[in-house]
């Protein structure tokens, strides 16, 4: 951003002698003895004036995009990718249930001056991104259009199901949507949304694409190192809270004895919690899995019972202290649960 006002030292002190020098003085004598509302008035627009001038220096001056994120994790990817070049709003956090949350009004404001909208899609956010989006009258980031993006259509999806019934629980019928789990899912989304925001900002096409294959080198020598580091879960037996880990369980080799919900999206019963003991009985676990978001009595009450660890995983950004980027996600993750084992 180039400012065009011509501020020479020169200007600024030609006008000083053009000023007569007490009218400063003048006009705060004549203020003190009048205290007229016009005076008052004058304080009013000079206080506005101030404030506006911080307010557009507080701007980065080179953010062009608005991207509005779902889930802390797309934030969290969109900023690795674009750096300051964009301005970020995310919907949920980390300690929210994103298949749940109200269409606020402050969402739907926010929807409305976005260039872009990342989320999950596969139905996470179906009971109420269309209804913001909707709502927003932003007819450029309406499914189908550029300013739409879905993660989940650029990785291949797990526990799709081949017959849906909505008596079931939350199912899915595009398959499970809680994608974030596995950090490989990130490289292809990760690809996908490097070209979408060159394409929506082309003018900073370059800067997408540094940023996109530094990404790529540094997240594939994660990966390698977090699974160096988990090798010794591989082959362990696990309980699920919700049916939300099906992408960690598949990366790692975790095995799913069973889940502490009875159909996705439902709170268990006690009953079906004796239900789940006896089952565990039969097929031990090591440890009780569940997200920062999620209930945690059903899963202390399980682990406590039988014996076993209660593991809270960060499941997105900002879902533990050390989860504060997407490489601290997975730092975290993987040490959580080499600690379920001990
Ligand atoms: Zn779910």
């Amino acid at each position: 951003m180039k400012f065009n006002l011509k501020h020479s030292p020169q200007r600024h002190r030609d006008t000083e002698k053009i000023k007569p020098k007490n009218l400063g003085n003048r006009y705060a004598n004549l203020c003190s003895f009048f205290r007229s509302p016009l005076c008052l008035c004058v304080s009013v627009v000079k206080r506005f004036c101030l404030s506006l001038a911080l307010l557009l220096l507080a701007i980065p001056a080179h953010a062009t995009l608005n991207v509005f994120a779902c889930e802390p994790e797309w934030a969290a990817l969109t900023q690795e990718l674009a750096g300051d070049q964009v301005s970020l709003y995310t919907a949920t956090s980390a300690l929210q249930d994103p298949h749940r949350i109200e269409a606020r009004p402050s969402l739907i404001a926010q929807a409305r001056r976005a260039n872009l909208v990342v989320c999950t899609g596969a139905e996470l956010e179906v009971a109420w991104l269309p209804v913001v989006l909707r709502e927003s009258g932003n007819n450029t980031v309406l499914p189908g259009s550029d300013g739409y993006f879905e993660a989940s259509q650029f990785v291949t999806m797990l526990e799709v199901p081949t017959r849906l019934d909505r008596g079931e629980g939350d199912v899915h019928a595009l398959g499970n949507p809680h994608i974030q789990t596995d950090p490989r899912n990130f490289l292809p989304v990760a690809e996908a949304l490097g070209k979408r925001l060159a394409q929506l900002d082309p003018g900073n096409a370059a800067h997408y694409q540094q940023r996109l294959a530094a990404f790529n080198r540094q997240w594939h020598t994660a990966i390698a190192k977090w699974e160096a580091q988990a090798a010794p879960l591989r082959g362990i037996s696990v309980v699920v809270q919700h049916k939300g880990f099906p992408y960690l369980s598949h990366w790692l080799g975790l095995n799913e004895v069973v889940a502490l919900e009875p159909k996705p999206g439902l709170e268990p019963s006690g009953a079906y919690l004796a239900q789940v003991l006896d089952t565990l009985q039969r097929q031990p676990a090591r440890m009780v899995l569940r997200a920062a978001y999620q209930n945690a009595r059903p899963a202390k009450w399980v682990a406590e019972r039988a014996s076993i660890a209660a593991v809270e995983l960060p499941y997105t950004v900002g879902g533990s202290d050390k989860a504060k980027d997407l490489y601290g996600l997975f730092d975290d993750t993987i040490a959580r649960l080499l600690a379920g084992l001990q």
